[in-house]
């Protein structure tokens, strides 16, 4: 089934029910083949390689023995992957769950961190009320209240253990908020119902600021009317990195992490009576030798469907690429401003990075342009390896038309890259224990979860739906009895997924 998609920021964009449409046009042996594993040799992202010390865990544990056996193990480190492995580290402390140490082994196909995560836009801003509308009629309003409280959650969460432990600097995190322009009245018509609905439905927009177009062009130049919202942009892989390190620290005689990077999984077996390690339900082939477990997190978003391909299709999660420019801003320019920018709902969205020393202006960081790609607006495309000329075109037209001219028309940007992000048909992500999806059949799954799809708004989601994951398998170890958060929707549960399928 294709549902309607609701508007969202960062890559989920006013385009994405006209997508969704499109994909239906496309041939449907297509539409059902698994996503490939992640490219061999992917495009290089600012984040990931604009300094030798970006991504420090890059290569760990992938060379020397692999790991044989685990409790838990993690498949994929990006902020879904990583997020988990955190909360488990939290939620273990220093309680005993099982008779010896709980072994977590978070394994990633290629460099730590080298996916979605490591080649985003950089934007951490939870939609508050954007598409609250659209939610409210599809959903109901607790669902549509509950989609602003998690991403509510998520953001803050983040932003106070940065705070708490002094990460702010290390992962050049910027408060400065979020300008959206409105390039048309109706798009300034439909944020203005999903804010009137918020509101009346008791969400907190006190802070929301309507700018005039007069207002905009004085305060930042663009000659859009506007609203500004809370949010913040940071350096993703930093933030990440942090957050495994600070899991890592908190082994102990209850709690042990690994890391093995350059790892792909490439099959899940359950495993026979005459194997090994006796207790373990799976065995995980890599190209480097097997890992047996009891328990699984699918953390592989856009690539989900390569190991459970129950999920390939239109009602799953479908690979969908991204592509984002970085490039230098003029002198005294607007884009200067400290702050965040969305356009045209979340199509093109853009911050300048502060400034580093030696550096005069500012490089700004847009991503977006998929719009001119064609009417698959690279759904289905899970190539990570190369650029689309054609949305490159766009992304060099984009803010010297809507900063008149200034960073001059011509610019080359200072590098180029694409990722992958996870798509499904109603934007929201997949969270809970593993089925087959096309069947319900559940038994051949039990022990596995997932959290991914996150529909290009994966920032302010991943952590609190990676909490829950945790919530449940820590519920199932102990013998207890899993209850969902009041801030977590419903309609995320894979669960309650089912009935939206085919
Ligand atoms: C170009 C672009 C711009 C974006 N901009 C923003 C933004 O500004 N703000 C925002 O909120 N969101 C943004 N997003 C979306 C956001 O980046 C994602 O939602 C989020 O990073 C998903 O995190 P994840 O950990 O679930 O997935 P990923 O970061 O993709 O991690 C999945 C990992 O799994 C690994 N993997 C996959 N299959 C296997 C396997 N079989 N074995 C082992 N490892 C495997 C992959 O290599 C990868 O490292 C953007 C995404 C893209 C691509």
């Amino acid at each position: 089934m294709l549902g309607r998609t609701a508007a969202l920021g960062f890559e989920g964009s006013k385009n994405a029910q006209a997508a969704f449409d499109a994909v239906v046009s496309v041939s449907a042996e297509c539409l059902r083949q698994p996503a490939k594993l992640p490219s061999a040799n992917p495009t290089r992202s600012f984040w990931t390689h604009s300094s030798p010390d970006a991504n420090p865990l890059a290569r760990e544990g992938s060379h020397g023995p692999l790991t044989t056996d685990a409790d838990i193990c993690i498949i994929g480190s990006g902020i879904s992957g990583i997020s988990v492995a955190y909360h488990i580290a939290e939620a273990v402390g220093n309680q005993t769950i099982l008779d010896a140490p709980l072994r977590v082994v978070i394994l990633e196909a290629r460099d730590f961190c080298s996916g979605a995560t490591g080649r985003n836009g950089g934007h951490l801003t939870p939609h508050t009320f954007y598409s609250f509308a659209v939610r409210q009629n599809q959903f109901g309003t607790d669902e549509a209240i509950r989609s602003s409280a998690l991403e509510e959650r998520t953001a803050s969460s983040l932003v106070n253990i940065i705070e708490r432990n002094g990460w702010s600097e290390k992962v050049d995190l910027v408060s400065g908020g979020n300008v959206c322009l409105f390039f048309t009245e109706d798009e300034e018509r439909g944020t203005r119902t999903d804010f009137e609905c918020a509101e009346h439905a008791g969400i907190n927009v006190d802070d929301v600021q309507w700018l005039t177009r007069d207002a905009v062009e004085n305060s930042y130049g663009p000659p859009y009317s506007a609203i500004k919202i809370h949010g913040h942009n940071l350096w993703p892989l930093k933030l990440v990195t942090l957050l495994y390190q600070h899991a890592k620290q908190r082994t102990s005689e209850h709690f042990d992490l690994k890391l093995h990077t350059r790892t792909p999984v490439t099959s899940i077996t359950r495993s026979s009576s005459e194997d090994s390690n006796a207790g373990s339900t799976y065995i995980l082939s890599t190209p480097r030798g097997s890992i047996s477990c009891s328990r699984i997190v699918h953390a592989t978003n856009a690539y989900a469907s390569h190991l459970l391909p129950s999920l390939a299709g239109p009602s799953g999660i479908i690979p969908t690429r991204g592509q984002v420019i970085a490039t230098r801003a003029s002198a005294g320019q607007a884009p200067t401003k400290t702050n965040g920018w969305i356009a045209n709902r979340g199509c093109e969205y853009w911050f300048p990075r502060l400034l580093r020393p030696g550096e005069e202006t500012p490089l700004v960081i847009l991503g977006g342009g998929r719009e001119a790609s064609g009417p698959q607006f690279e759904l289905y495309v899970d190539d990570d390896s190369s650029i689309n000329p054609v949305v490159g075109k766009e992304l060099r037209k984009f803010l010297p038309a809507v900063f008149e001219g200034k960073p001059e028309h011509g610019n080359e940007p200072e590098m180029e890259w694409t990722g992958i992000m996870g798509y499904t048909a109603t934007g929201d992500p997949f969270v809970g224990p593993v089925f087959n999806f096309s069947t319900g059949q559940k038994e051949d799954y039990e022990g596995q979860y997932i959290a991914a799809g996150y529909t290009g708004h994966g920032m302010p989601r991943a952590f609190a739906c990676a909490e829950v994951v945790v919530q449940m398998i820590i519920a199932e170890l102990t013998g207890t009895q899993w209850s969902r958060p009041t801030w977590f929707p419903k309609r995320y549960l894979t669960e309650s997924r089912l009935k939206h399928r085919n």
